[in-house]
């Protein structure tokens, strides 16, 4: 607004075009600055002039951020975003209206030489502009719950532009590095474990399990039924005053977009603590006369409810679960949509069951649940390599 010298002392009068929250953040270097634009937005990513190296990656990520959530959610509030690089004596972004300080240590000198590597630079950017929709657009009331509107939710949001950069076949990746995460840190929980709907500050609920558990509901309810309960969430709640929304308007919105044997799904996702043991425990392939290959998969599966304390009672499992036949392994180097045979839901119950199918093309590994879609206690042996019968 105004920019004015006196004194000595330089005064700079700043006036945002929508009302924001009263948190921000100022950062002051001699920056190299990178501008581009996404409609009638400026973009900018201010950095130390040698960390050029992933600039144009996340200027992509804000550019596919804005387009998706833009699309799906509600129009973007600001006319700029822009990204800052601080030192890495921390290591976390943070997102502020329109304004996004990022650690030199999370991206701006991460490498990319190995094709494994999770893009963790397009991911964690995706995350904080999601962030100007969740906990900027709308802003949880301080209570348990909270950072399931702000933290999940922009986790929802990285994933979804992760899937549309990179496929719905490659999503094993992230999502195996959020559960293994997620399965470490409930071991660690020095008090409660608490289901997502009454989480308290617990990142590895909020965020590893959160997005988990939004990649599952997604996949059963369709993102088309997620967005719009996301949408009907923001069009009751963006830029208003208390009472701010709860967990409970979330579950409230998404149980409205839900059919009626969709509802246990969200009960057991954000009520409580639920998680899964699928395991293929044998695979068998025959070539068949006619050139196919016939597949036998021996599969065990239970399903399981954890109070706060980690104490187990066992559930009557009867759920679809991806079914997926490979020419590589799913998450590994190498692997990508032309390695997916066949890929299908099959229904899944507790126990020990046979899975049968025939495929055109040598299979060398199946899966149940084979991208870790379910909070599963091994992330591992959902996938197995395939043996050649009679061997
Ligand atoms: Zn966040």
């Amino acid at each position: 607004m105004s920019d004015t010298v006196e004194g000595g002392r330089r005064t700079v009068r700043f006036r945002n075009d929508t009302p924001i929250m009263h948190f921000f953040s100022i950062q002051s270097a001699a920056y190299a600055v990178t501008r581009d634009r996404w409609r009638d937005v400026d973009l900018a990513v201010y950095y130390h002039p040698t960390h050029a190296y992933n600039v144009d990656r996340m200027v992509t990520a804000m550019k596919g951020s804005l387009d998706y959530f833009t699309e799906r959610f509600s129009p973007f509030q600001f006319k700029q975003l822009r990204i800052l690089e601080f030192p890495a004596y921390r290591s976390f972004a943070q997102s502020f209206a329109n304004t996004i300080p990022y650690s030199e240590g999370i991206g701006f000198v991460a490498t990319y030489d190995e094709p494994d590597k999770i893009d963790l630079v397009t991911y964690v950017t995706a995350h904080e502009v999601g962030h100007q929709w969740w906990g900027h657009q709308i802003i949880g009331a301080g209570m348990q719950g909270m950072t399931l509107l702000v933290e999940t939710l922009a986790q929802y949001s990285a994933l979804m532009v992760m899937e549309q950069m990179y496929g719905p076949h490659q999503i094993r990746k992230f999502l195996k590095f959020e559960l293994d995460n997620y399965l470490r840190s409930r071991g660690g929980e020095l008090i409660e474990e608490l289901p997502l709907e009454r989480v308290e500050d617990q990142q590895y609920i909020h965020y590893q399990k959160g997005s988990v558990a939004m990649c599952l509901l997604k996949d059963v309810l369709g993102a088309e039924a997620v967005n719009r309960a996301l949408r009907g969430l923001l069009s009751e709640y963006a830029f208003k005053a208390a009472p701010y929304p709860t967990s409970r308007d979330l579950i409230r919105h998404l149980r409205a977009q839900a059919n009626p044997e969709q509802q246990a799904l969200i009960t057991d996702l954000f009520e409580r603590i639920t998680l899964y043991d699928a395991k293929v425990t044998s695979a068998v392939k025959t070539h068949r006369s006619d050139g196919q290959w016939d597949v036998v998969v021996d599969v065990d599966a239970r399903k399981l409810y954890a109070d706060g304390e980690g104490r187990k009672t066992d559930a009557t499992l009867d759920e679809p679960f991806d079914v997926g036949v490979f020419t590589a392994e799913p998450g590994r180097r190498g692997f990508d949509d032309s390695d997916v045979v066949l890929f299908e839901r099959r229904p899944i119950r507790s126990g020990a069951q046979q899975l049968r199918v025939t495929v055109s093309v040598e299979p060398t590994f199946v899966g149940i649940d084979p991208y870790n879609k379910r909070i599963d206690r091994n992330s591992e042996d959902n996938v197995r390599g395939v043996d050649l019968s009679g061997i």
